[in-house]
């Protein structure tokens, strides 16, 4: 028995998933490009899932491209958006808060002779629009902005990022990495105006090794992958169906109980910030505001790899920032410019919708105890 609070990191996968899956394995196992019933039968499947994810996403499902995760449609997405635009400028605006997946297919264009500005959050993690107008020039290909900040939870103003580019009247394509917001904040990639917008599958209770691309009506982009064709001939590869299945499942239960999630965390998160503010003497909530599944908080004084083994020990799972980091400081927290005490005890809890008043319960004990017991150690 354990208390899950790092869903920003990876979600269970729902029995309805993963019965998908096992049923796309092992009944309706064809490879959808063979000519015979089996295979046209598994076709006609893939095409159904396609539209249950296009349905959750809200767009049509000629605009949906499954990959193997939302690191791939992230780097597929940036790298397709230069080359199409490759004749226009090469400039490119992201913000200094974006996952690695991004951060790093922008370091490799800066190393191609591409300029990259990064925006730099506030003391919350907000980014301003001012400053996303000053950015935009000419000759700007490119604005990659996500939509939900994995490890503050603060939501992007990435509707109104489409909005100035258009004015601006520079040519640039929007990206949006949507892995934290496609069922925690409502939108639709249309609402967004975004012409590009990646997704994964284990952040919504899909399993590991399935995302996808939304790849807006018209937009012609080159191939990832090339061979047999599949997803349109954009990225080869005979399709993960068991994966898909699972995906479409999960998303299409997702968007049924969309609502009903979020009101849930969102009460959990406001509870929680509460009864820690007022529990944990010194513990200080990060972003206040924000998507209802992340909720940023710091412990000054305190080591937070220190407090997450802690309560690890007690059965309380959470992180120091985001898993992709390994050990090294989060450049999320330490773009806010917070005093050293503030960033070294940074802490990041997650919920999701299977999270519960008990769950809380433990965690508001187990940090509470980890306040006072190490900090006698610690003293
Ligand atoms: N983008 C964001 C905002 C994320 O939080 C993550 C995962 O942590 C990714 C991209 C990468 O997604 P995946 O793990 O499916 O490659």
């Amino acid at each position: 028995m354990f208390h899950y609070f790092d869903n920003a990191a990876t979600t269970q996968v729902r029995p309805e998933a993963a019965q998908a899956a096992v049923e796309a394995m092992t009944g309706e196992w064809g490879n959808p490009s063979s000519v015979y019933a089996f295979g046209s039968r598994a076709a006609g499947l893939v095409k159904g899932w396609r539209a249950d994810v296009a349905g959750a996403l809200g767009c049509l499902p000629e605009e949906v491209f499954f990959t193997s995760c939302g690191t791939e449609s992230d780097n597929w997405a940036i790298r397709a958006a230069v080359e199409l635009n490759r004749r226009k400028g090469k400039h490119i605006v992201t913000t200094a808060i974006e996952h690695a997946a991004v951060l790093e297919s922008c370091k490799e264009l800066e190393r191609q002779g591409y300029e990259v500005t990064y925006l730099a959050p506030d003391h919350q993690g907000r980014i301003s629009l001012q400053q996303l107008e000053e950015a935009l020039r000419p000759d700007t290909v490119l604005v990659t902005m996500m939509l939900v900040n994995n490890e503050l939870g603060t939501v992007l103003p990435v509707k109104e990022a489409s909005r100035s580019i258009k004015r601006s009247g520079c040519p640039a394509l929007l990206h949006c990495d949507a892995v934290q917001g496609f069922l925690k904040v409502p939108f639709t990639p249309k609402e967004l105006g975004v012409d590009l917008l990646s997704i994964s599958g284990h952040k919504i209770h899909a399993p590991k090794g399935i995302g996808a691309l939304y790849i807006k009506k018209g937009l012609k982009v080159s191939p990832l992958i090339r061979g047999g064709g599949q997803e349109s001939g954009l990225r080869s590869g005979t399709e993960a169906t068991g994966q898909i299945a699972a995906l479409a499942a999960a998303a299409r239960l997702g968007k049924e109980t969309m609502d009903a999630d979020l009101a849930h965390m969102a009460a959990l998160r406001e509870e929680t910030a509460r009864r820690l503010t007022e529990q944990v003497p010194g513990l200080k909530i990060l972003a206040p505001e924000g998507a209802p599944h992340i909720l940023a908080v710091t412990m000054p004084g305190y080591k937070s790899e220190v407090v997450v083994r802690y309560l690890s020990d007690r059965g309380v799972y959470l992180s120091s920032g985001s898993a992709c980091h390994k050990g090294k400081p989060s450049h999320v927290f330490a773009a806010l410019k917070l005093p050293k005490p503030e960033l070294d005890g940074a802490l990041r809890i997650s919920f999701s919708a299977d999270t519960d008043g008990e769950d809380v319960d433990a965690l508001v004990e187990a940090l509470s105890q980890a306040q006072k017991e190490l900090f006698t150690s610690l003293s």
